[in-house]
């Protein structure tokens, strides 16, 4: 019977609430993201303390309150992801990460593939040190989850192949235009930075940690993405000031 109550779930964010207790946003494949209350998880020997620490994949009990928060009663670490938590820049990716997905996703709605696609992520951040692809790994997946997938296939006016050379990832059309249609030649990504954002879509998550993708190549996607981010997720430009500030900050 307990075990049916068990919630597997990803710890997005803590915080401190009143004086003895937090508030611990988890997110989870069954029943989505959620907020629990955690007493006496600010005590040193708080049996819920460990819990209630961001970046872990747990498995929790939970009951309803009284108020509208559940309460989280007990729960155990599956994989607590040890190298994000002894690294400041792991951090701040893993983070920004969890920022995405609590500013893009509403409460208790269940999200199975950004649940797998946020599992895969923080495990290459934890496993490698390729942070940039996992993070527009994850940018690009939740835009899809979310029925924001760019078109890439070609150029969104003109129909130009991705063999046409360059392209611009507009937000207003939802994809890519090629330079003509463009008719200016900031922001410009190349035909095999396309083809790369479309491999980070679709491979198997077993293979995404293996695509070989150049540092220049990621930083042109990450131009591209801002900018679409910001047109369509509410909140991500503070999101990537979050990490920008974390990364200053060491
Ligand atoms: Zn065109």
């Amino acid at each position: 019977m307990a075990r049916e109550a068990m919630l597997d779930a990803l710890v997005l964010r803590c915080r401190d609430y009143k004086e003895n207790d937090k508030l611990v946003t988890i997110f989870s494949a069954a029943e989505g993201k959620e907020t629990l209350l955690a007493r006496g998880a600010r005590k040193p020997d708080g049996s819920l303390r460990p819990l209630a620490q961001p970046f872990s994949r747990v498995s929790v009990q939970k009951v309803a309150g009284r108020g509208s928060l559940d309460i989280l009663t007990q729960g155990e670490i599956i994989e607590p992801f040890l190298p994000i938590k002894a690294d400041l820049n792991k951090i701040a990716y893993a983070a920004y990460l969890a920022e995405l997905v609590i500013i893009s996703l509403p409460e208790n709605k269940p999200q199975p593939q950004v649940y797998a696609s946020l599992l895969a992520a923080w495990s290459m951040l934890s496993l490698s040190e390729r942070h940039a692809q996992a993070a527009r790994f994850m940018e690009l997946r939740l835009l899809d989850a979310l029925g924001l997938r760019p078109y890439l296939d070609g150029c969104r006016a003109c129909g130009r192949s991705l063999e046409g050379g360059s392209f611009y990832l507009s937000p207003g059309r939802g994809g890519i235009i090629c330079r003509a249609c463009r008719g200016s030649d900031s922001g410009i990504i190349s035909a095999g930075t396309v083809r790369n954002m479309q491999r980070l879509l679709d491979a198997p998550l077993t293979r995404v940690p293996q695509l070989s993708i150049s540092e220049a190549m990621l930083q042109e996607m990450e131009l591209a993405l801002t900018p679409y981010l910001r047109y369509y997720l509410e909140g991500s430009g503070r999101a990537r000031e979050f990490l920008r500030r974390l990364e200053n900050e060491q």
